[in-house]
């Protein structure tokens, strides 16, 4: 057993739900009204005063709100979309689902963002839609991709799942790109259990994600039970199950009321972790890139291979010896051998993609954590390594 080893376990991530998230969910399940309802409205409300957008669609998921975006500003069959190999899996299958052809840009040689200047390479006459991932909260060159979004016709869409509450030159994401699309899942900053929410400007896309969400029927389908619905509906375009619950919203509702309180625990936290992994040899901070305030949903840090004679690999299982729980963000969609197989992608399709990859650790960080937490990290991470120098 080495001299570093915690007594007891770090978790990853811990999601913290207070007595009134608790009260909430109750009085929603007392209320008899579980579904999508008063207090999904309640939340979208709330939401879209967070993020400065005027219009928040809740529905189940990032992935959902994706799919809907790409269905409501008309992308499909026979068009492209450009994202970044360097995302969770999920961002490529929106595209898919909406029967688009998603087209990879590598990302910056230093950070795992989206590099304008690879996106500019892939655009054709197909391009309908760029969707930047903004890793670990930290917003991508947004000035830069809406230029090349705007010379060609394209709409941005962004998967901000990791960027509430994040800003870009002073705008929080969410009210910037003709869509965004925000993940509630148990693991992000701010969670419903599962879910996730649409926000625009655009209200006629607004409109559509809220038919489409619920199976495209009318308007307000969701009243069709209360006293001012009505039995009767149509369907009007192609609709999905997407809504979201009331059970998430009422969660959600009090989730939205910690975000300051929880984003400057993680700075704090974020500003520990670069204080004891300072004088560690071997290991590279994350350094995001200038032009924005990030969530600091996960601290990235990467294992360089020319000091360090371990492996990522090993390192993480060193560390979960030592009772430290980690995670890798992410497994770049270019290494999955389904899109290998029908997009063509391979292994060395995009190398900033896969070197980043390569030597990335997410190491735990979520409000609830003790400052002693971050110092047993960063205890056990620098004998680990300094036992590995080469
Ligand atoms: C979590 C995540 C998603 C998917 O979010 P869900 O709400 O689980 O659908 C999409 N993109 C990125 C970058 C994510 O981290």
């Amino acid at each position: 057993m080495s001299e570093t080893r915690r007594q007891e376990v770090l978790p990853f991530h811990r999601p913290f739900l207070g007595e009134e998230e608790i009260a909430e969910v109750v009085d929603t399940l007392r209320s008899g009204w579980l579904t999508m309802g008063p207090k999904t409205v309640r939340f979208e409300e709330k939401f879209a005063r967070q993020v400065g957008a005027k219009h928040a669609v809740a529905v189940s998921s990032c992935t959902a709100a994706l799919h809907l975006a790409f269905e409501c500003f008309g992308i499909g069959p026979g068009d492209e979309v450009i994202t970044t190999p360097y995302t969770f899996a999920s961002t490529i299958a929106s595209i898919a689902y909406a029967g688009a052809r998603p087209v990879l840009a590598d990302t910056l040689p230093d950070f795992p963002n989206i590099d304008p200047d690879q996106v500019a390479a892939k655009v054709s006459e197909r391009t309908r839609a760029i969707v930047p991932v903004h890793i670990s909260g930290a917003p991508c060159d947004l000035g830069r991709l809406h230029e090349i979004a705007a010379g060609c016709g394209a709409v941005v869409v962004e998967d901000a799942a990791h960027a509430l509450p994040a800003t870009y030159l002073g705008r929080p994401i969410g009210s910037i790109s003709h869509a965004t699309a925000f993940s509630l899942y148990a693991g992000k900053n701010v969670t419903t259990g599962e879910g996730g929410v649409l926000t625009t400007d655009d209200g006629e896309i607004a409109d559509k994600a809220r038919i489409r969400r619920l199976h495209g029927i009318s308007r307000d389908a969701w009243k069709r039970y209360t006293a001012e619905g009505s039995w009767y509906y149509e369907v009007e375009a192609r609709g999905f199950k997407y809504n979201m619950t009331d059970i998430n919203a009422a969660i959600g509702l009090h989730q939205l009321d910690r975000i300051e309180a929880f984003q400057s625990r993680r700075r704090e936290l974020v500003a520990l972790y670069e204080e004891e992994l300072a004088g560690i040899p071997g290991v590279v901070r994350p350094h995001p890139p200038g032009d924005g305030e990030s969530s600091w949903h996960l601290y990235m840090i990467r294992i360089d291979p020319e000091r360090v004679s371990c492996g990522r690999s090993e390192v993480i299982d060193l560390l979960k010896e030592d009772n430290i729980s980690t995670s890798v963000h992410f497994i770049p969609a270019h290494h999955h051998p389904l899109f290998q197989e029908r997009y063509g992608w391979s292994r060395e399709s995009f190398p900033n993609a896969t070197r980043l990859y390569e030597g990335a650790i997410s190491l735990p960080l979520f409000p609830t954590m003790e400052d002693d937490d971050v110092r047993s990290v960063a205890r056990s991470l620098g004998r680990i390594v300094r036992e590995h120098l080469r």
